[in-house]
């Protein structure tokens, strides 16, 4: 099995990058991707424990963007996660975090509720939303994490501050110079219509994506069916994972996307193939799986 789009606790999952090794071991995942937003700081200990465990990790990312007036998320795999130009990139997103997690907990205390910023995690993974909602329930000051997104965190909630986001051009490019393919994820939550997805997808191309996540929980199979479509079309690579975040409740348990049917283990090869090609690396030590998982999709 393989799953190419898994969060650990270094962004907003709540199973660390060790954690997801034994869950990988226990279910048969042999190649993974940990694509924590906006961080890569899962790795280099990601690949170290991944030798150790007899699991090939692909290093990964999904960074969110926008495309004009669309919140884009973009997937990285297969990155040198060591590239000083790729962590200084990320720092920079990191910073725009930290400024709006300012900016929030700003507005928390306008509500008397005392959250400060050395509540939050320190250490270098990503800090945001999620993890102000957890303060505010260890402090009693909500229920659960979900009355924390439903009165104050979400979109239009009370303490809701907008975050600078990257245009999608650099983002991808971030990814691209850091020997990475980028990577349209979960493209059915844009919900948009085929024909504007089509549109999107092909203004993307001309900015350097590589694929699209066809195979995702989030993705209807009408979506699927129209997104294998498109890559062929455009000669655009297809992925899968499932957007594991180690939570009760996730659409998809690791090394599946959705319905219960495997990420499929034949899109590694053409993703070796193009990682090859570009970079110029051996990924040759550890061989794709022999048979492609079943697909128990309708052609
Ligand atoms: P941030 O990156 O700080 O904007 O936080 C986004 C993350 O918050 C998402 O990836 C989810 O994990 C979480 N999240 C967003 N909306 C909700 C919600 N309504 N309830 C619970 N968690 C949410
Ligand atoms: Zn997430
Ligand atoms: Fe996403
Ligand atoms: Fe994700």
């Amino acid at each position: 099995m393989i799953d190419l789009h898994i969060h650990s606790t270094l962004s907003d999952g709540t199973l660390s990058p060790a954690e997801i090794m034994a869950v990988a071991g226990e279910r048969g995942v042999k190649v993974l991707s940990i694509t924590d937003h906006d961080t890569m700081a899962a790795y280099p200990e990601a690949v170290r424990l991944g030798l150790e465990r007899g699991i090939e990790v692909l290093p990964g990312i999904e960074i969110t963007a926008h495309h004009q007036q669309l919140s884009i998320h973009i997937l990285g795999l297969g990155l040198q996660h060591e590239s000083p130009a790729l962590a200084k990139g990320l720092s920079s997103i990191q910073e725009a975090r930290q400024e709006r997690n300012r900016g929030i907990i700003a507005k928390l205390n306008g509500f008397h509720l005392g959250v400060t910023m050395a509540d939050l995690p320190r250490g270098n993974g990503q800090t945001g939303r999620p993890h102000i909602a957890r303060i505010m329930v260890q402090k009693g000051m909500v229920r659960n994490e979900q009355e924390a997104f439903a009165k104050y965190l979400r979109k239009d909630g009370a303490a809701y501050v907008q975050r600078q986001l990257l245009p999608v051009s650099q983002a991808m490019a971030m990814i691209t110079a850091a020997g990475g393919v980028a990577i349209l994820a979960h493209p059915g939550t844009l919900k948009l219509p085929e024909a504007a997805l089509a549109a999107l997808v092909r203004d993307l191309l001309g900015e350097g994506l590589a694929g699209v996540e066809v195979y995702h929980p989030m993705n209807s199979e009408k979506t699927l069916h129209f997104l294998l479509k498109l890559c062929h079309n455009f000669g655009l690579m297809a992925t899968g994972g499932s957007d594991f975040h180690g939570r009760e409740g996730d659409k998809a348990p690791l090394g599946e996307c959705g319905g219960r049917r495997r990420v499929p283990a034949h899109l590694l090869s053409p993703l070796k193939t193009r990682l090859v090609e570009t970079r110029g690396i051996d990924l040759q030590s550890v061989q794709p799986e022999k048979a492609p998982a079943p697909c128990n999709l309708q052609p």
